[in-house]
């Protein structure tokens, strides 16, 4: 498709990335100790933005060092000053937003519109929010006098790179815990300029370190004995293994894993507005949502109108260059994303579903997939059952209120579900009977810093944000 009126790309000038970084400890960036890098590469490009570092054992140990000897003056800071510390942070971000969207748009693949007025204002209100709570612990709930963890070990993916940073980092730091970060091997910038915007704050050396590489750097984390508390968000898989890793010792541990949600709509619902919950539901950052709408589950008297509603409204979708103001869909964030990606929604039709998406051109180079829609679906095929992470919905059917509450229940999964319909008393009752941690009326992917978010069942447990996600970071006393 090709549009009147395109205006210019938000430019990438605005963003200065040296070719390598290092990895930051006590206040430092530093090389590995045995000088390994690895490349991050722009999914949409496919260029290579910048070489980092890849922090093994050793490396890791140097981290862990480092914050816990910081613990000791940071947790006994007094609460107000530690907060200053935490709107300084915030303050900062909202200065360098811009820079921090197009980054961030670069790293990961995702459209710059969400970048800037989604992940950035999200970040900064994490800070704000957290910063508020540092002087007021003893209202956490947690007995008069709570006391911080101590050193906070973080393992974060690749969706929401900096927002997941900002979930982490800032209950931690309110808390009085110090903390090593390690971020998704394919998005470390955005956790490695953060780096500087602690320098920036003036953090004392040491509450915050950063450590970048893969699977093998997260393990050695988690392993690592001086660290009292595990924060991790990625897949069920690794997640599980994270838990058999802890499972010897008294390190104190939270999930956040993946997800398949309902989105239900109901025959009363206002459509329009249901279509476009649904689009923001499945389409939104690609589809890489742990909490993304991925099953639709339509009341079968409105399947017609709804599906014909949505593939006009999927017409309109734009895939292409995050950086482009009008981009709807930007880039699968990487090339084992997009296989995945595309062996489930070959599975989709091996299995005799039926595949359905808009005819639109799409970049030659990077990573991409078209917005893609399956009918036909049975609660047996894998599309069904397992989490995507991509923008492909699975369509299915239901005629009472009671069938749809037992197909959304019916999932490993438990993270969150929406509900599209005019009655209150339907969006009181369905939401009762439904297993998730985060239950949407009339709309979809809102997130806020003062509401707890976390799941039920494989989607792990532990709940981040609000009040909850501080006592996350705290012990009773
Ligand atoms: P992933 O589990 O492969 O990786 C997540 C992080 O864990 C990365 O930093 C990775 O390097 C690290 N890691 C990998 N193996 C490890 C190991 N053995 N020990 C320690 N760390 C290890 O997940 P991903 O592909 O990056 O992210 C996608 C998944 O994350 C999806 O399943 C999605 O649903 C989930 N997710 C959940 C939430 C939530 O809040 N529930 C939010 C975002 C993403």
């Amino acid at each position: 498709k090709t549009f009147a009126y395109a205006p210019a790309p938000e430019s990438r000038a605005v963003v200065d990335i040296a070719p390598s970084y290092g990895l930051f400890i006590d206040g430092e960036f530093a090389e590995a100790a045995d000088g390994k890098v690895f490349k991050t590469v722009s999914p949409s490009s496919e260029e290579v933005l910048s070489e980092v570092a890849q922090a093994g054992a050793e490396d890791v140990d140097r981290a862990v060092k480092a914050a816990r000897k910081a613990f000791t003056s940071w947790s006994a800071l007094p609460g107000a000053e530690r907060g200053k510390y935490l709107f300084r942070i915030a303050r900062i971000i909202q200065e360098r937003s811009r820079e921090f969207a197009v980054l961030e748009s670069l790293d990961n693949g995702k459209p710059i519109r969400e970048t800037r007025d989604v992940d950035l204002p999200l970040v900064a209100a994490h800070f704000f929010y957290y910063a508020g709570w540092a002087d007021k612990l003893r209202y956490a709930g947690y007995g008069p006098d709570p006391k911080p963890l101590g050193v906070a070990g973080q393992i974060i993916p690749w969706n929401f790179p900096l927002l997941m940073l900002a979930w982490k980092i800032a209950p931690a730091l309110a808390a009085g815990n110090t903390v090593v970060l390690k971020p998704a091997e394919t998005t470390p910038l955005s956790a490695l300029f953060f780096a500087d915007v602690v320098r920036q704050a003036g953090l004392p050396k040491g509450v915050v370190n950063i450590i970048t590489g893969d699977g093998s750097t997260g393990a050695a984390l988690v392993e690592h004995p001086g660290i009292n508390k595990v924060a991790f968000t990625g897949s069920t898989e690794v997640g599980k293994a994270i838990a058999r890793s802890v499972a010897g010792t008294t390190k104190k541990i939270t999930l956040e894993l993946g997800g398949k949600a309902a989105n239900i709509v109901f025959d009363d619902a206002p459509i329009d507005q249901a279509v476009e919950g649904i689009v923001n539901g499945i389409f939104f950052n690609q589809g890489h949502v742990c909490c993304a709408g991925s099953r639709l589950l339509v009341q079968e008297s409105v399947a017609e109108e709804v599906l014909s509603s949505l593939k006009r409204r999927m017409e309109t979708l734009r895939v292409g260059d995050p950086l482009d103001k009008n981009t709807d869909i930007g880039a699968i964030n990487s090339a084992e994303q997009l296989a995945r990606i595309t062996t489930l929604a070959e599975a989709g039709e091996a299995e005799g579903a039926e595949r359905w998406a808009p005819s639109c051109e799409l970049p030659s180079a990077g990573y991409w997939f078209r917005p893609t829609l399956f009918t036909n679906v049975t609660q047996a095929h894998r599309i069904a059952r397992e989490e995507i992470f991509g923008p492909v919905l699975s369509v299915l059917t239901f005629r009472t209120p009671a069938e749809a509450v037992e197909k959304a229940n019916n999932t490993q999964y438990g993270l969150s579900a929406g509900i599209w319909t005019e009655k209150g008393s339907r969006i009181l009752s369905v939401a009762n009977q439904l297993r998730a941690g985060v239950v949407w009326a009339n709309t979809f992917n809102k997130f806020d810093p003062t509401s707890p978010f976390g799941g039920y069942k494989e989607s792990g447990f532990g709940r981040e944000g609000g009040r909850h996600g501080l006592e996350a970071y705290l012990d009773v006393r």
